[in-house]
Order: structure tokens, then sequence, then C-alpha cells
């Protein structure tokens, strides 16, 4: 376990200076991630926007709030207990989606984090992330809460956070269920204390 935190650390000094790609130009931070490097599971997003641009944090603002929320109320734990990443580790200009070339430059850093942490699940926030990380086709309404093998291991799709917040209601709903989900698979593959 040492181990592994020492290889996440060691990925994240490289990429605090990583030019390979345009996003490198406009960020303010790198976000790497944050998290424990035992997790069981990893979350997943598209990429930072503005407040995690200028904090280096993911997911931090409203919607980090909300996914914060339904971590400690449906999985009963903090986020230092889990891990947060996202596929670019820069933010796009504008919130843009991140362009082909850029996840294809960074890719290797999540490919680095996923070998190191060795999750039993990880879960796509959103349709960018599940998409890139399951398929071209996915449909996140259909898709939400079900579970998919991948290069990446096995992956269960949810709402954006930002979905959530913007839609409220269902959407939430769908998301705490989803929450419950992923904790009682990782309960039946021994992965959760
Ligand atoms: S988005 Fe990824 S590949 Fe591009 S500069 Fe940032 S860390 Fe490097």
């Amino acid at each position: 376990m040492a181990e592994d935190a020492a290889k996440l650390a060691s990925l994240s000094t490289t990429a605090a200076a990583c030019a390979r790609c345009r996003l490198a130009e406009t960020r303010t931070k790198v976000v790497f991630g944050m998290g424990s490097a035992a997790s069981p599971l990893v979350f997943v997003g598209e990429g930072p926007g503005a407040q995690e641009d200028a904090t280096g944090l993911p997911f931090v603002g409203r919607s980090g709030q909300l996914l914060d929320t339904l971590i400690e109320q449906e999985l009963g734990v903090t986020r230092s207990a889990l891990y947060i990443a996202n596929i670019v580790k820069c933010r796009p200009p504008g919130n843009r989606n991140p362009l082909p070339d850029e996840v294809e430059a960074c890719t290797p850093y999540l490919e680095g984090q996923l070998e190191a942490i060795a999750p039993a699940l990880v879960v796509a926030l959103g349709a960018v992330a599940g998409r890139f990380l399951i398929g071209p086709d996915l449909q996140i309404t259909s898709a939400r809460g079900k579970f998919f093998e991948t290069r990446f291991g096995t992956v269960m799709p949810t709402f954006h956070p930002s979905y959530g917040l913007r839609q409220g209601g269902s959407a939430v709903t769908a998301m705490r269920a989803d929450m419950v989900t992923a904790k009682l698979y990782l309960m039946e593959h021994g992965r959760w204390k």
C-alpha cells in the first residue's frame, strides 16, 4: 500500500509539470486527483472546472458538495476514504468537453492511477466520462446503475453531480440509488469494510 501511495505521488509530481497537450497553456493548477491509494472505488469525472482549476482539487464547489453529501449519506464515509479523479487533469477552457487528442494525451495518468489503486469498481460521473470509460454509444439515463466490464476494470456510470444539482429531485434520487448499488457491489466482492 505504501508502494501504491508512492506510485500515485510520483505520477502526481510528473503531472504537475505536464505539457503534453494544449490544456497546459490555459490551466492554473493541474488537478491530479485526491483520496486514498487503498480505495476500493474510484470516481472519474470528465475534467476540472473553474474552482478545481483554482484549487487543484477535484470536485469542489457546489457539485463537489453534492458528491460529498451522497458519499457521506449513502456510503457512510468521507471522500478521503475513496479516490476522485478526472479523465483530463487540466481545465478545458470555458468548461468545454475535452477534445479527443487531449484525452489521449492524458489517459496514461488515469491508467496509472487505476493501476496503482486497483479499485474493485470505477464509478463514471456523467455521460462524457461514461462514454470514455465504457463506449461511445452509452446512454447515461439507461446505463446508470449498471455494470460494464472495460479495459479500465468494472465500471458503473451515474449522473454527473452538476446534472444532479440542475435537475434535483429524481436525478439526485437516482444518484443515491447508484451509490447504494456501488456499495452493495463492493460488499459482495469483499472490498467494503
Ligand atoms: S490535460 Fe493531461 S496531458 Fe494535458 S497538459 Fe494537463 S496533465 Fe498533461
